[in-house]
């Protein structure tokens, strides 16, 4: 292994944020435990963590509110590598797809991977939803008020000259995640 190499895997990448939302089995300690998983994931820790948000649903409403969560996190991991163990995540705590927008016990969304731009098949980062789903964007801006969203511009002003509000899901914050 060269120099390079051992400092590639050892560098981890800062400004790394993570969306989570649960709405069936206990939906806060769904939350906790995703997060406790991604900070057990080898070369990464999680360094801040928005508390809990909780939302309407946004596809269909015969189903339960949503609880919402964003992380920061560092790792040595890629942004695939990342999305892999999230989705192991998703696995081990049993979410089970059941329809489009749907009820679900966990859901881990790559929102920002640093400075990064992607548009692969699996992946696209910064996450689409970021500047119109307020249970996305008022996390991230708790953690980050001066956050950057490569491509987009400074995150408040963006959402604050947003033309299609039409993400109105009456996210409130609910408490610290202890
Ligand atoms: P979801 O139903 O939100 O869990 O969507 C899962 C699918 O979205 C998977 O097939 C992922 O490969 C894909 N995907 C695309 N971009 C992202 C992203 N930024 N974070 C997580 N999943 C993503």
């Amino acid at each position: 292994m060269n120099v390079f190499s051992v400092n590639k895997k050892t560098a981890r990448v800062r400004g790394i944020y993570i969306g989570l939302g649960s709405n069936i089995e206990n939906p806060y300690l769904q939350i906790k435990n995703a997060i406790a998983a991604l900070n057990k994931i080898p070369g990464t820790a999680v360094l801040m963590n928005s508390g809990y948000f909780k939302s309407k649903p946004m596809g269909p409403e015969d189903q339960p509110d949503y609880v919402n969560a964003v992380v920061e996190i560092e790792t040595i991991l890629n942004a695939e590598e990342l999305l892999k163990n999230c989705q192991l995540i998703e696995k081990q705590q049993g979410r089970i797809k059941q329809r489009h927008w749907g009820e679900r016990t966990i859901d881990l969304d790559i929102l920002l991977y640093a400075d990064q731009q992607i548009k692969a098949d699996d992946l696209i980062v910064p996450h689409p939803g970021i500047c119109s789903r307020d249970f996305v964007y008022m996390p991230l801006l708790k953690i980050n008020p001066e956050l950057k969203i490569p491509g987009k511009g400074i995150l408040k002003i963006v959402v604050e000259s947003a033309v299609d509000k039409t993400s109105d899901f009456a996210c409130q914050f609910a408490g610290n995640i202890e």
